[in-house]
């Protein structure tokens, strides 16, 4: 007898092509999971099978699937306004949005604070948003040579052809890369690249004189450097020490050249503080969010920019306008839900908890240090990864064919818990929700899954 379960898996496979997925794989080797709802840290299958969310469904949700407040501010907003263009129009949930977010950004004190919110609508799209801006900032200002863009190795912003062009990861990037803009890469920071004796902080140093380097070879030609502040997360959770953005910030300045903060993943209290900018006592020209912006409820992104950016676009004509638009920018059901994850963070006191929270993700994780596969375990606040290795040390990978993510993935799922691996990095990432008992089944799985795929 078919299930329901069977019914949907069926009927999605004839008629869906699913991202991130060689669809050839699905569903003997990669399981396809029909989800019927969410609740809290949980999804929950067709066939009633409860899966703990462990990380966040690509890194959107922070308060939990079906988040009564933000689901209801959705519900009183659409039976208000759902839509409008915001070209000549404009509407409540998009100017409160921006004044909140312009409220909370990250600021340095010897700074005019970020002062504008241009809307898009997914992370690729307002990465997007951010590499044109910069270029044609300095288009209107005449200096018609700066036409690059330096990025870091092992960095991702997204799929879409222009943030493929400043993501290194060449799984996603190799086949495209005819299509693709030249971009100048610089070293990354991260901290487990450190070689003997150098540490994550020495490591962040002699990366930004790397950085140096390559902007004094490049002088006049470079628009802005974009980054993930803290953690390089498509690359694997990579993490580096919070030194790094702040001497890219001085470099930035003394070049002449903007700092682009994707804060796409990291942002909305990841990493522990609100932005992991903060951690640098840095403010960018350029702040990218999305994913968390709208707790994971809906698509939307904001890229938030300075006063003197936006004043180079004001002027008689209109090719000096930026004139970049998404039919669903701003939509006001996505500013709605932003705007109710921005009062539950108060409401909840969620960063406070969240440090609590990460305390016993820390003390859970600690015992990983030892097991001789693992050669890595980093955390930057609600973000725990597990870098699997031959040995144990870092010299010895497995080999991409042992498959050992997708092992460990389908290890996981079958205990209910889903660990999506980034190539050998097992990494825990959950809603802010996550409870105790939750905490303890993940570590549990983890064990498993860790022992099962690389048995
Ligand atoms: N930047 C970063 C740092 C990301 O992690 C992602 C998504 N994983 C993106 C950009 C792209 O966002 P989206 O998937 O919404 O296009």
């Amino acid at each position: 007898m078919l299930t329901e379960a069977d019914a949907w898996r069926s009927r999605d496979l004839s008629v869906v092509w699913h991202p991130c997925t060689q669809m050839r794989e699905h569903p003997d080797t990669l399981p396809l999971v029909p989800i019927a709802r969410g609740e809290g840290a949980w999804l929950v299958g067709h066939d009633g099978r409860r899966y703990l969310d462990a990380v966040s469904s690509w890194w959107t949700n922070l308060f939990g699937h079906a988040e009564p407040r933000i689901g209801a501010a959705i519900a009183r907003q659409a039976s208000q306004l759902e839509h409008v263009m915001l070209a000549g129009f404009t509407h409540e949930p998009a100017v409160e949005l921006a004044e909140k977010l312009l409220a909370i950004a990250p600021q340095q004190p010897d700074r005019a604070p970020l002062a504008k919110v241009f809307y898009a609508d997914n992370g690729s799209a307002g990465v997007e948003v951010a590499l044109k801006m910069a270029f044609h900032y300095f288009h209107n200002r005449g200096e018609t040579r700066r036409t690059r863009f330096i990025a870091l190795e092992n960095g991702y912003h997204g799929e879409t052809i222009g943030a493929l062009a400043v993501g290194d990861i060449p799984l996603y990037r190799r086949v495209y890369a005819p299509l693709l803009a030249e971009a100048l890469f610089a070293p990354s920071p991260d901290a487990y690249l450190a070689g003997a004796g150098e540490s994550a902080e020495d490591r962040a140093r002699h990366s930004a004189d790397a950085l140096a380097n390559l902007l004094d070879q490049h002088p006049g030609e470079v628009c802005a450097v974009v980054l993930e502040p803290r953690v390089q997360c498509a690359g694997g959770m990579r993490m580096h020490h919070p030194e790094y953005l702040k001497r890219v910030r001085q470099l930035c300045d003394a070049s002449g050249v903007f700092l682009i903060a994707d804060e796409i993943a990291v942002g909305f209290g990841r990493t522990g503080t609100m932005f992991a900018s903060e951690q640098s006592g840095v403010m960018p020209d350029l702040l990218c969010l999305s994913k968390g912006l709208t707790g994971g409820f809906l698509p939307l992104a904001a890229v938030l920019t300075t006063q003197a950016i936006y004043d180079a676009f004001l002027d008689d004509s209109r090719e000096r306008a930026f004139l970049h638009s998404h039919s669903y920018t701003g939509n006001p059901l996505a500013c709605a839900a932003a705007l109710a994850t921005l009062r539950i963070f108060e409401e909840d006191d969620a960063l406070a908890r969240n440090r609590a929270t990460a305390k016993k993700m820390a003390a859970l994780a600690a015992p990983f240090g030892t097991h001789p596969h693992v050669a890595d375990v980093r955390q930057a606040g609600m973000i725990v990864a597990f870098e699997l290795t031959q040995d144990g040390d870092k010299r010895t990978p497995f080999p991409a064919s042992a498959r050992i993510g997708l092992r460990a993935y389908r290890a996981a799922l079958a205990r209910g818990v889903v660990l999506r691996p980034l190539g050998d990095v097992l990494y825990w990432m959950p809603p802010y929700c996550v409870d105790d008992e939750q905490l303890t089944l993940l570590a549990e799985t983890t064990h498993a899954a860790i022992d099962e795929a690389t048995a």
